[in-house]
Formats: structure tokens, C-alpha cells, sequence
């Protein structure tokens, strides 16, 4: 994977995947609707920031995270063409603005969050707005209309509160950043949030092990298990070049060149991750 991407997007994208709400322009994206099966759909946009899972049931919808605020109305019309039921449940896969920034509007609305203990710790520690109501520690079941999302937080990957929801009726699971498809999104390592390079590797092997076929990632199109278990590949392969790197006696600032070459690391990922990873790839 060689870097041919422009600098700017990728920074840009960085700088929304840790949803720094300064930084972002705080103007509705334009958003897509993809429909998975016919009562399970995500709601998109081309590029940044990302995927909203939609499950619909005829007591209401269970979504999974919400994007910034200002996308919020957004995404209620572009819902609202698909059932007039209304948002029962939003799971948020992690604690980042961009998978978050609609809980406050959506509690005003009616709608429960759910997420990882830890990730509402974390939202609390960065003074977030819409603190999720239900927490989990491992899995939860979320249960409405006849239907069911299944919540696992299997263990720290791109922050330590990250769960995946699986749809297991239909063989849907949802990623989060977990999981981040295409060049353009690279993995991102957010140890400040609790993520681990380390761990993010046995925490995909433990995901593959569910019964799915289409995979919902936190960015990126929507895709299927092997592109997830390629992915999975590429922690591991990612980790043992810095490691062997280190062996070798590179720097840190040889090993900052190589993941901006082979793994279009931008600005935010060096920033977040490099020092946590070299530690961690010792
Ligand atoms: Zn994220």
C-alpha cells in the first residue's frame, strides 16, 4: 500500500476521526444511503467521517453512532424516507466526536445510547455532550421489534472502549474504527484513548470468529469478512516492521517515513500513535 493519496484529505480525515470539533469544519456533510438488506441500511458519505448503521423494525430503529451534531437533522430526514418509526436505540462503537456528536440531539428525541463503560468514561474525561445512558462491559443485547443487535467489546484496538455490533439474523456485523477500509483511512492508534497496537490484532481474531459475511467498517465502504481478516493481517504485519525496524536501529524518525510510505500515516497518526507504538513494538 504506497502513499498516492493528497496529504490534505488525509489530514483532514485524521483530524475527524478523533473528532477534534475545532478543527472540523461544523457543516453537514453530504450524506448517502446504502441498503444492506432490505431493512438494514448505512448512511455514508464519499469520503469523511464516516458510517451509520440503520437497522429498521416495526418498533422502531436501532442505530449504530451518529456522526457530529450537525449531521444530526440530516440523518433523521434521510431515515425518515426509509420508516416513520422513530430511533429507540444508538450504539456508539467508540468515544470519538465523529461516532458521538448526535447522542445529545438524539436523547432529546427520545432515544436511548448505548456504549462501553469505557467509552463513556472517556467522553467524560473530554467533557463530551449526550453521556450514554446504558453502558456494557463485555456484551449486550439489544432487543426491539422481533429483532436483535448484539454488542461485544472483545478488547483495546483503535481506543480501549471500542465495541462491534453484530446482526447475527443477518449476517451483518458493524466495525467502528476498529476496522477501517481502504487507503485513505488508515488504522489509527489512539493511545491517549486507550488503544493498543498490540492488542488491536487479538482483538480482530476474536471479531473473526462471529458468523458474518458483510462488514459495516468505521470508514470506508462497505465490505465483507476477508477484506476484515486482511486488515487483521496488517496490524500484525504493521507491528512486526517496526519491531524488526528497531532491531535493526532505525530512528524514530525512519520509522515516522515508513508508515507515512507504506501505510499513509498523516500528521494525527504519528501524533497518536508512533511513541505508543515503538514502545509496544519493543
Ligand atoms: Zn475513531
Amino acid at each position: 500500500m504506497k502513499c498516492t493519496r493528497n496529504r490534505s484529505v488525509i489530514w483532514a480525515a485524521a483530524l475527524v476521526l478523533l473528532g477534534s470539533f475545532a478543527a472540523a469544519q461544523p457543516q453537514p456533510s453530504e450524506l448517502t444511503l446504502v441498503e444492506v438488506q432490505d431493512d438494514l441500511y448505512v448512511i455514508s458519505n464519499p469520503f469523511v467521517p464516516g458510517n451509520v448503521t440503520v437497522l429498521l423494525t416495526d418498533e422502531g430503529v436501532i442505530m449504530v453512532d451518529n456522526k457530529f451534531a450537525w449531521d444530526y437533522d440530516n440523518m433523521m430526514a434521510m431515515i425518515g424516507t426509509l420508516t416513520d418509526q422513530p430511533v429507540k436505540y444508538v450504539i456508539n462503537t467508540h468515544y470519538h466526536g465523529d461516532h458521538t456528536g448526535g447522542n445529545e440531539q438524539a436523547q432529546n428525541d427520545g432515544t436511548v445510547v448505548v456504549a462501553s463503560e469505557n467509552a463513556r468514561l472517556k467522553m467524560i474525561e473530554a467533557s463530551q455532550p449526550g453521556l450514554p445512558d446504558i453502558t456494557l462491559d463485555e456484551h449486550a443485547f439489544v432487543h426491539l421489534g422481533g429483532k436483535v443487535a448484539e454488542v461485544f467489546r472483545f478488547g483495546r484496538s483503535h481506543t480501549d472502549g471500542d465495541v462491534v455490533v453484530y446482526f447475527p439474523e443477518h449476517r451483518v456485523l458493524t466495525a467502528g474504527d476498529m476496522f477501517t477500509y481502504g487507503a485513505s483511512v488508515p488504522q489509527l492508534i489512539d493511545y491517549a484513548g486507550g488503544g493498543s497496537a498490540r492488542a488491536w490484532t487479538r482483538t480482530l481474531d476474536e471479531v473473526l470468529r462471529l458468523d458474518f459475511d458483510t462488514v459495516v467498517p468505521g470508514h470506508g465502504d462497505v465490505t465483507n469478512k476477508a477484506a476484515m481478516a486482511e486488515f487483521r493481517d496488517q496490524t500484525l504485519t504493521l507491528r512486526i516492521q517496526v519491531r524488526d525496524m528497531l532491531a535493526n536501529g532505525s530512528s524514530r524518525a525512519d520509522i515516522e517515513q515508513m508508515l507515512r510510505n507504506d501505510y499513509n500515516w498523516a500528521d494525527l497518526h504519528v501524533q497518536r500513535g508512533l511513541d505508543g507504538l515503538i514502545v509496544e513494538a519493543q
